[in-house]
């Protein structure tokens, strides 16, 4: 679980300097940006809830690092831009690019 974790955090980083070279060289950010936001969010939504089984009855325990982590990382996934909207937007990249726009 803690190889997963460490994995999907560095992938995400790696999102996010795509995002930030894209708009940096291209001014150009709006997939990048959906991806690394849909992936960071829910990456770290799979690394909280990890912690919490690994930690079990400690991390449940109301007032724990972990559950607070588990409660705020949820919301990642909702506040600036839903993942629903994320993949909206990821999936209108997708085809402008197929369409050859
Ligand atoms: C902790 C927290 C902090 C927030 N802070 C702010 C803030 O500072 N400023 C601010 O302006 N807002 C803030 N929000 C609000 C947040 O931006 C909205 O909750 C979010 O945009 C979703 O809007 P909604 O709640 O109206 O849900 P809705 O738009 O009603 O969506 C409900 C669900 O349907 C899904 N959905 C909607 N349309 C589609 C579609 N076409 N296809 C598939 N699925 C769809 C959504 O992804 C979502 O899961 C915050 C929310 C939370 C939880």
């Amino acid at each position: 679980m803690l190889a997963d974790m460490a994995t999907e955090l560095e992938a995400a980083r790696m999102l996010m300097y795509r995002d930030a070279f894209a708009k940096d060289t291209q001014d150009r950010s709006a997939v990048e940006a959906a991806m690394a936001k849909l992936y960071a969010s829910e990456a770290a939504h799979r690394a909280a809830d990890k912690a919490m089984q690994i930690l079990a009855s400690a991390g449940y325990r109301r007032g724990s690092t972990v559950e607070r982590l588990v409660r705020d990382v949820r919301a990642t996934e909702i506040y600036q831009g839903t993942s629903e909207v994320q993949r909206m937007v990821i999936a209108a990249g997708v085809l402008a690019q197929r369409d050859g726009a």
